[in-house]
């Protein structure tokens, strides 16, 4: 048996996949089983509760707009409550790209405003135009618990601009790519445990600092108690992510 078991929440794994965001979660299973940690995924699709008490991370990855609609009436029906339970009890909530929309206000595409469960302080708008803000992204971002700033890398696509209230503050500071909306030179939101980015790619291979620490944080070890692993690979597709980036 482990002694330590992180237990994530994946919500509409099925639907919210883009970009193969699945892998975020094998991600955080290889670096639980390398270290003799124990690893338990489970999925909430459509229709089903989650209870707030039994999760460490709630997960919800990117998906396309019509999917998005599917999953913002169920999720603000069947899931907004818990989620406003566990994140006011300190479980991590981690939202990618449709995520980090489906965790704000709404999301107005044109006439339509599609709903999100106010979990943060921001909305997103779709461009009247159309067009997409698209390419490699790097951002700094100062954490808590970290010696000073670190580097995310990733690639965004989205046609959501997002716009952040007063009372929520952005993951990091775009260091290249557009960020939420293409101007603000802020990516992503933080808010106590709630943290929302476009990053794909998925996020958590190209980034094995920002995987141990989520892992640390869900579980409440301290700053360097997680056993190092071999992360050269891991290393060299941060190093990647970045080159393609310009950082
Ligand atoms: N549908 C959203 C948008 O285009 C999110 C897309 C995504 O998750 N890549 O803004």
């Amino acid at each position: 048996m482990a002694e330590r078991t992180l237990r994530v929440c994946a919500l509409y794994p099925d639907l919210m996949n883009i970009y193969a965001d699945r892998g975020n979660m094998l991600m955080l299973e290889r670096r639980c089983a390398w270290r003799g940690l124990g690893f338990e995924l489970t999925a909430a699709g459509l229709g089903e509760p989650v209870d707030p008490d039994a999760h460490d991370l709630f997960y919800l990855g990117g998906g396309q707009d019509r999917d998005q609609r599917l999953v913002a009436e169920d999720l603000v029906a069947t899931k907004r409550d818990a989620l406003h339970a566990a994140a006011a009890r300190g479980a991590l909530v981690l939202g990618i790209c449709g995520g980090i929309q489906l965790l704000g206000h709404h999301y107005e595409l044109g006439a339509e405003r599609v709903p999100g469960i106010g979990l943060v302080d921001l909305h997103t708008v779709r461009a009247p135009d159309g067009s997409r803000l698209i390419g490699n992204v790097a951002i700094e971002v100062d954490l808590p618990g970290l010696d000073g700033p670190r580097v995310l890398a990733g690639f965004e696509n989205h046609g959501g601009r997002t716009h952040l209230g007063p009372a929520a503050a952005p993951l990091g500071r775009v260091l290249r790519g557009h960020g939420n909306d293409g101007r603000s030179g802020q990516e992503g939101v933080r808010h106590g445990s709630i943290i929302g980015t476009y990053l794909h790619g998925p996020l958590l291979p190209k980034n094995a600092w920002f995987a141990d620490w989520l892992l640390g944080t869900a579980l409440e070890l301290g700053a360097g108690t997680l056993a190092p692993l071999d992360d050269a690979l891991e290393d060299a597709a941060h190093a990647a992510a970045r080159r393609a980036a310009g950082v």
